[in-house]
């Protein structure tokens, strides 16, 4: 079995599942989730993860490919998909289009497909999208000076770790994370940070404090948001790292210490992504009232007292 001390781009390829079946007239899924706005409100908030071509980096924890195409989808479509979207979701304020990758790559969105979501758009009042700090450019500033609505950029900063963030293969170093934030905070666009609790090569302890560091770089520069995603397996690099004993899922202690810190911080909105976290829950008695409690804390960006329980976990 190969060590994965050392990945290569051609290990994280060759761990690779199929790609699911996607259809490039259709988001591969959509919903609306409440969540807190800027500005302290419940709001409703369009989620549309649209279908494009993957993404043109590998990193190491990415499972965003399986539900991308190998090439470009036609002009036109990724508009078609939004407004297919919308109109099967109740009216909201705010939108997030996520595209597995990177909103300016013009090899994912068109230049008039994102000329066209301006106009499409006009309605709402924030829009979020996702992008590699290294393909933050005009292009982005183009967007947002075409939008009515504010727009923010979600990136992935994972972690400040300095001995991680390279072996993640994002191809980016914080400076690079800093300059993309500088540049778009410049021309008024919003900064939402994507960090991972619990990467690769941490153990509990230093992903809980990697995560809190990465929470207090990334107001330092200005992010307005952090959005904490535990790290998860499912993209096969993940398993085999698993397996060879570099990477273990965060439990939801970590969840707790990471989220009540962030949010304690009072600097800017601190969510914990809380997608598939039953599978956290290693007690039936407690593990859905933490589950409830984080996702209050989500909301009300206030801290509760924990919940204790006799099971110690
Ligand atoms: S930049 Fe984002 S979408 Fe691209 S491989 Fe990395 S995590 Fe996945
Ligand atoms: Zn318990």
């Amino acid at each position: 079995m190969v060590e994965l001390r050392t990945l290569t781009e051609r290990d994280i390829l060759t761990l690779r599942g199929p790609r699911n079946p996607v259809d490039p007239s259709r988001p591969y899924l959509w919903f609306t989730e409440r969540e807190r706005t800027a500005d302290g409100r419940i709001e409703k908030v369009a989620a549309i993860f649209l279908t494009n071509k993957e993404c043109p980096f590998r990193c190491v924890y990415c499972d965003l490919w399986k539900n991308t195409t190998k090439d470009r989808v036609p002009p036109g479509a990724v508009a078609g998909q939004v407004e297919w979207a919308l109109a099967q979701l109740p009216g909201t304020l705010h939108v997030k289009l996520y595209n597995s990758g990177n909103f300016f790559d013009d090899q994912a969105i068109s230049r008039s497909d994102r000329s066209r979501l301006c106009e499409m758009l006009s309605d709402f009042r924030t829009v979020i999208v996702e992008c590699h700090p290294k393909l933050v450019d005009r292009r982005c500033v183009e967007f947002a000076g075409g939008l009515a609505a504010a727009l923010q950029v979600g990136m992935g900063l994972e972690t400040v770790d300095p001995q991680v963030l390279p072996r993640l293969n994002k191809r980016m170093t914080l400076d690079d994370f800093s300059r993309a934030a500088e540049f778009m905070l410049a021309h008024g666009i919003a900064v939402r940070a994507f960090i991972m609790l619990r990467t690769p090569y941490q153990g509990e302890d230093e992903g809980v404090e990697w995560a809190q560091r990465s929470i207090d770089f990334a107001f330092s520069i200005g992010v307005e948001c952090c959005s904490v995603v535990p790290a998860r397996a499912g993209n096969g690099v993940m398993e085999r790292l698993q397996e060879q004993g570099h990477f273990h899922p965060p439990s939801l202690r970590s969840m707790e210490k990471v989220l009540d810190y962030g949010v304690g911080l009072r600097r800017g909105r601190v969510f914990m992504d809380l997608w598939d976290l039953e599978r956290s829950y290693t007690c039936g008695v407690c593990g859905p009232a933490r589950g409830e409690r984080l996702a209050a804390i989500n909301l009300s960006q206030t801290v509760p007292p924990r919940i204790s329980c006799a099971c110690g976990s």
